[in-house]
C-alpha cells in the first residue's frame, strides 16, 4: 500500500535473501501474507509467513493467482514449481518481513508516535489524528492494525506525502516489544494504560510494563500516566517525559470534572500552574481518559491551550468496526461511513467481496481527504481495487472523484455531494445486492445509511465477527493439521445468522458445514455458499430439492437408505455422498451396532451412494463423571468404522466430537471434529475461557422511565413492588423476542448505564420492565441483555437451563447487525 515501488533486487538485499531471481525487473508496491487478499498480484510480494496456518501450503494458491514474488523458509518451496517466480529465501519470513518495514522506516526523518496500552489505542490514535490534522499530513495504521504484521504493514504505508506517522503497537507475548522496537523507532511514545486483563502471558504487571517500556528506549518523549506505572524505577533517564494523573501530581494534573447537558463534560485540569478547560461531547470513564491522553500529546507538541479547547469540543466518535445490516429491498448495507482512506477501504472491499449471498455489489464511496499532491495516483489506485474486487456498480460522491471520472470503468454514477445524491435516488434504485458505504466524515455518509437500511427495531443482536474468527482460529490451533472441522450452523447457527456466518466460514476455509434441515442449505446455497454441507434431519421428502442444491443427507435408518438410493437410481446418479450415523449410546438417531453386517451387504456393490462419513454423537462430553461412557462410545464408533471401510473396501471420514470433546478428549478428533456452541464463545472449560471471545450481545433500549410510589404495583397481575417507591424503566424486549418470561420478577438482570438492574414484574410480550432506582436513565438508553455482563452462562443458570437454549430462541423478529474490523 506504500505510494513507492522497489526493485526485488533491492528488497533481496535488504532482507539478506538467498534469491533466485527470474524476473530481475519485477518491482513490489504490495505486501501480502493472505492469498485471499491479493490487492494487485503483479505489484505483490507473498511472504510465507507461519501463524495457526502455515503460509507456504498457500504460495502456490497465491501464484495462481498471479503473484510472481515470494519470500519464504529455506528449503520449503521448490523452486522448479515455481520456475518463473522470484524466489527469496530466508531464515524466517517474519522476521525479514520486519526487517523490510523497518528499512523502510528509516528513509524517513519525519516524527512517529506510537500508541502503546491496554485499552484505548485505537480511539487514541484516531483521535489524534483528528485533532492534529489541521497542522500535519498524518499517515496513522489502519483500523486496529496492532499486530507484527499490522505495524509491518502500517508503516509500509509512510511516504513522503506524510509529514507524522502514528502507529499502534499492540502486545501479547513477552518479547515481542523489541522488535517492534527495531522496527517503528517511535519519537515520541503514548502509553494509554496497563489493565489486569490482559496480564496472561506475563508474570506480572511488573513485567508487562518493563516490556512495554522497551518499545520507548530511542524516543525523545514519553506520555503516560503515574496512576499506572511508577515513572521513577521504570522509565529510562534519557528520556523525556509528559504525566498526566486524576489524583497524583502530574504535568497535566485533572481537578474537576462537570456533567453537563446533552452528555458533555467539562475538565479543568492544571498545567504548568495555570488553569486550562476542556469540554469534549463524552461522559464515560474510557472517553475521558482518552481525551486526557489526547490533551497531553497537543500540549507536547506546543499546541496552544486554546486552539486545544476548540478541537477537543468537536471530537467525534470512533466508530472502528464496520457493521452489517438488512436494508431495504431485501438489501445488505454494510455501513462504513466513519473513515475513508485507502487501507481501510481495501479492508472493507475485502468483507464486501466476501459476503455472497447477493450476485450485485455496489460501492457507495466519496472523496478521499488528506491524500496530498497526487490524488491522480490515488484515484487510479481506487480504481484498481475496485476492479481486482469485483464491484459492479460505483457511485461516486464528490467533486475529486468526479474530475478523475475517466479512472473508472463503466457503471459509475458521479455526484457533486451526499445532498445531491440523496436527492437523486429512489428506493427503487436498489434491490437484491450488497451496497458498501464508505465516506468520509465530513461527507455525513450516515445519512445515506439511514436511507437505505430498513429500520432497527431498537432491538437488535449484535454478532462480532472478529470475535468469531478468533474463536475459529482458536478451535483449529487445537487441531492436528490434517484433521479437517465441520462447523455446526444449524439453528440459524445457533441464533447468529445464516448465510452472514456461513460467508465468514467459507472465507476462512473451514472443510464442511452442517445444518439441521434441508431448507437451511438451501438457504446457504442461495446466497453463494459453495461449501459441502451435511444435512441432519434428513426426511425422505426433501431428498429430491437436497440433490437439486446438493446437499449431503445423514442416514441413519435403512428406511432412508433404501428410499435414497431408489430415488439415485431412477436419475441415473452415482456415487452421492452420504453421512452413516450411528448410535453409540446417545439414544437419538442411528443405526445400531448389529445394523453392520446388513449395511455392508446393502453398501458394499452399490454405485448410487458413496460413503462419505461415519458418525456419532458423544451424549455427556462435557461431564467428567461420564468419562468412561464417552469412551466406551468413542471405542463402539472406533471398531464400527474399521470393520465397514474393510469391509467396503474404500475409506471414509469418521467423526464424534463436539466442541466439548475437542477440548477435553484430544483422542477423539479422529478424521474431522464439528465445532457449534464454541464458536459461538460459549464453554464451560476454564482453559477455554481467557481465550474466547463473546461473539453475540443481545441490546434493547429503554421506552419510558417512570416513577413509583410505595403503594403501586408494577405490570400484569401487579406482581412488581418498590416498597420503598422508586423508579423504573419499560425497555423493549419481551418474551415474543425470546426473552423467557422466567426472567421476570428480579430472576435476570440487566446492563444500563454501568449499573446491572434487576427485572421487575412479570415479562411480557413485547416488553418488561427494570428496577433503576437511583440510577439516572432516560429515555432510549441503551440497554444490554446479555453480553459480556450478564453473561449469557450466568442467565441460563438462573433459570435452569443452558446457553443454546437462550441463544436459538432468540426470535427472527430481533435483527441481527454484524460487526467487522
Ligand atoms: C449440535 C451438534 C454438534 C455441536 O455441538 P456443540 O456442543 O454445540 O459443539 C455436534 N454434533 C451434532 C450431531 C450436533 O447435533
Amino acid at each position: 500500500m506504500a505510494s513507492q515501488k522497489y526493485p526485488i533486487e533491492k528488497i533481496a538485499f535488504i532482507v539478506e535473501a538467498n534469491a533466485y531471481l527470474t524476473r530481475k525487473d519485477d518491482d513490489i508496491q504490495y505486501l501480502l501474507f493472505d492469498s485471499r487478499r491479493i490487492e494487485v498480484a503483479s505489484l505483490s510480494l507473498f511472504f510465507a509467513l507461519e501463524s495457526n496456518r502455515d503460509g507456504h501450503d498457500f504460495v502456490i494458491d497465491a501464484y495462481r493467482k498471479g503473484v510472481r514474488n515470494f519470500v519464504v523458509k529455506k528449503s520449503k518451496v521448490s523452486h522448479s514449481t515455481l520456475s518463473d517466480a522470484n524466489i527469496l529465501e530466508v531464515e524466517d519470513p517474519l522476521s525479514a518481513l520486519r526487517t523490510l518495514a523497518a528499512f523502510h522506516r528509516s528513509q524517513f526523518s519525519y516524527p512517529v508516535i506510537a500508541i502503546t496500552g491496554s485499552n484505548g489505542k485505537t480511539v487514541v490514535k484516531d483521535w489524534l489524528y483528528q485533532l492534529l490534522s489541521p497542522d500535519y499530513k498524518i499517515i496513522r495504521s489502519p483500523k486496529s492494525f496492532n499486530s507484527q504484521i499490522g505495524t509491518a504493514l502500517s508503516l509500509w504505508q509512510m511516504s513522503d506525502e506524510y509529514n507524522l506517522a502514528i502507529i499502534e503497537a499492540g502486545i501479547s507475548q513477552p518479547g515481542e516489544m523489541d522488535s517492534l522496537e527495531k522496527m517503528i523507532r517511535p519519537s515520541m511514545g503514548v502509553i494509554t494504560n496497563v489493565k489486569k486483563a490482559h496480564f496472561e502471558n506475563f508474570k506480572s504487571k511488573k513485567e508487562k510494563v518493563l516490556e512495554k517500556m522497551k518499545l520507548f528506549q530511542g524516543a525523545d518523549l514519553l506520555i503516560y500516566s503515574p496512576e499506572y506505572i511508577n515513572g521513577d524505577s521504570l522509565i529510562l533517564p534519557q528520556t523525556k517525559v509528559f504525566s498526566w494523573a486524576y489524583e497524583v501530581n502530574a504535568d497535566l494534573k485533572i481537578e474537576n470534572r462537570t456533567m453537563g447537558k446533552g452528555g458533555v463534560q467539562a475538565i479543568r485540569a492544571c498545567y504548568r500552574e495555570k488553569d486550562y478547560q476542556i469540554q469534549i461531547p463524552f461522559q464515560d470513564e474510557a472517553s475521558t481518559e482518552n481525551a486526557v491522553i489526547c490533551w497531553s500529546v497537543l500540549l507536547s507538541f506546543g499546541v496552544d491551550p486554546l486552539i486545544i479547547q476548540e478541537r477537543m469540543w468537536s471530537l467525534a466518535p470512533v466508530k472502528m468496526r464496520l457493521e452489517m445490516k438488512q436494508g431495504l429491498n431485501n438489501c445488505t448495507i454494510i455501513d462504513d461511513s466513519y473513515s475513508c482512506d485507502i487501507s481501510s477501504l481495501a479492508i472493507a472491499l475485502d468483507f464486501l467481496q466476501q459476503q455472497k449471498q447477493h450476485d450485485e455489489r455496489t460501492l457507495i464511496l466519496s472523496d478521499i481527504p488528506e491524500i496530498g499532491k497526487d490524488k491522480e495516483k490515488t484515484y487510479k489506485k481506487v480504481a484498481e481495487l475496485l476492479e481486482n474486487k469485483g464491484v459492479d456498480r460505483l457511485i461516486a460522491v464528490g467533486d475529486d472523484l468526479k474530475e478523475h471520472a475517466a479512472l473508472f470503468k463503466a457503471n459509475t454514477t458521479f455526484f457533486s455531494n451526499t445532498e445531491d445524491f440523496l436527492k437523486a435516488i429512489h428506493r427503487s434504485d436498489f434491490k437484491e445486492e450488497t451496497i458498501l458505504i464508505k465516506g468520509a466524515r465530513s461527507f455525513s455518509f450516515e445519512k445515506i445509511s439511514n436511507f437505505l437500511a430498513s429500520k432497527i427495531h431498537e432491538t437488535a443482536l449484535e454478532i462480532d465477527l472478529n470475535a468469531l474468527e478468533n474463536n475459529l482460529r482458536y478451535y483449529k490451533g487445537k487441531l492436528k493439521p490434517q484433521t479437517k472441522l465441520m462447523v455446526m450452523v444449524k439453528a440459524f447457527s445457533y441464533g447468529s445468522g445464516s448465510y452472514e456466518i456461513a460467508n465468514i466460514l467459507q472465507f476462512n476455509q473451514v472443510d464442511y458445514l452442517a445444518v439441521a434441515y434441508a431448507d437451511e442449505g438451501i438457504t446457504l446455497r442461495a446466497a453463494g455458499i459453495k461449501l459441502p454441507i451435511m444435512v441432519m434431519s434428513s426426511d425422505s421428502s426433501s431428498f429430491e430439492s437436497m440433490i437439486e442444491h446438493n446437499l449431503e443427507p445423514e442416514i441413519y435408518s435403512f428406511e432412508l437408505l433404501y428410499l435414497f438410493i431408489a430415488l439415485l437410481s431412477k436419475k441415473g446418479i452415482t456415487s452421492y455422498p452420504v453421512h452413516i450415523k450411528l448410535d453409540t449410546g446417545m439414544h437419538r438417531l442411528g443405526f445400531e451396532t448389529n445394523d453392520l453386517d446388513n449395511l455392508v451387504e446393502l453398501l458394499k456393490n452399490n454405485q448410487q451412494i458413496k460413503v462419505a462419513s461415519v458418525f456419532s454423537h458423544f451424549a455427556a462430553a462435557d461431564d467428567p463423571s461420564q468419562d468412561e461412557f464417552s469412551k466406551q462410545q468413542l471405542t463402539t464408533l472406533c471398531s464400527f468404522t474399521d470393520n465397514l471401510s474393510e469391509e467396503l473396501g474404500y475409506s471414509f471420514m469418521s467423526h464424534i466430537a463436539n466442541t466439548a470433546a475437542i477440548t477435553r478428549f484430544p483422542a477423539a478428533e479422529m478424521d474431522m471434529v464439528r465445532l457449534g456452541i464454541g464458536l459461538y464463545g460459549i464453554n464451560r472449560f476454564v482453559e477455554d475461557d481467557n481465550y474466547l471471545e463473546r461473539v453475540a450481545t443481545l441490546k434493547t433500549t429503554v421506552s419510558q422511565v417512570k416513577q413509583v410510589g410505595p403503594h403501586d404495583s408494577v405490570g400484569y397481575g401487579r406482581k412488581g413492588r418498590l416498597p420503598r417507591g422508586g423508579q423504573i424503566a419499560t425497555v423493549k424486549i419481551g418474551y415474543a423476542d425470546g426473552y423467557s418470561r422466567r426472567f421476570g420478577n428480579g430472576v435476570a438482570k440487566m446492563m444500563v448505564r454501568g449499573h446491572l438492574v434487576p427485572t421487575i414484574g412479570d415479562i411480557c410480550m413485547d416488553m418488561c420492565m427494570l428496577d433503576v432506582s437511583n440510577i439516572q436513565v432516560k429515555e432510549g438508553d441503551e440497554v444490554t441483555v446479555f453480553g459480556l455482563e450478564p453473561r449469557i452462562e450466568e442467565l441460563a443458570k438462573k433459570i435452569d437451563t443452558i446457553p443454546y437454549e437462550i441463544l436459538a430462541g432468540i426470535s427472527q423478529r430481533v435483527k441481527r447487525v454484524y460487526f467487522y474490523e
